[in-house]
């Protein structure tokens, strides 16, 4: 008899379905469950209530994959906002930092990830078919590129910046500069430092 038959079926039910999510292995499924189960009864039907709504409502944005309740997100829906200029971010959690500075007038396009390959994450798993569809329908000027200030989101970076850089040569295109110590998140990064990247960003040739 091993560990895991030892512990109730339905704690080992939720904790191999939790493990399927993204980064989360048997450990955070583990913790995350026993900490939830400290939580008064109610308490707890109250959340798994508000997953279960966020579930069934969200999902990403068709055009450039933010997570949100409709179709087409407010930011694509806007058309105040300009459809030539495109941040490309890892996580929505990153274009919803940067959108709350309330200067950018661009749109997004979240790649849902970065390039890993310890993680056994390639440039396929990424949306970068749809980033380069979009720059071709909108007539893109600038793509700023705003992936995480650390090893991976480097290379992401240099790797899309290529390719842009190749199929469409007359599009700028610009890495944002950190200020942001090498190694940080944009999602904790501070305003101030945020939104000095974005304006010291540097254009890749
Ligand atoms: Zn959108």
């Amino acid at each position: 008899m091993s560990f895991k038959d030892k512990i109730p079926p339905a704690l080992r039910e939720a904790i191999d379905l939790l493990s399927m999510i993204p980064s989360y292995g048997e450990r955070s499924a583990g913790r995350f469950l026993y900490n939830l189960l400290k939580l008064d009864k109610e308490e707890r039907i109250k959340i798994a209530g508000v997953i279960m709504e966020a579930v069934e409502k969200l999902r990403n944005c068709k055009e450039c994959f933010i997570v949100t309740d409709k179709d087409l997100c407010d930011i694509c829906g806007d058309s105040k906002r300009n459809k030539r200029f495109i941040c490309v971010v890892e996580e929505s959690q990153d274009a919803y930092a940067i959108e709350k500075l309330g200067r950018y007038t661009g749109v997004y396009h979240v790649l849902l990830g970065r390039i890993s390959p310890l993680e056994g994450i390639s440039p396929q798993d990424l949306t970068i078919d749809k980033l380069l569809e979009r720059i071709e329908k909108y007539n893109v000027k600038e793509v700023i590129l705003a992936t995480n200030p650390n090893v991976e989101g480097e290379a992401t970076a240099n790797y899309i910046g290529g390719l842009i850089l190749k199929r469409f040569p007359t599009v700028k295109v610009t890495r944002t500069s950190y200020g942001l110590q090498f190694g940080s998140l944009i999602e904790l990064s501070d305003e101030v430092s945020l939104e000095k990247s974005i304006e010291n960003r540097k254009e890749l040739k």
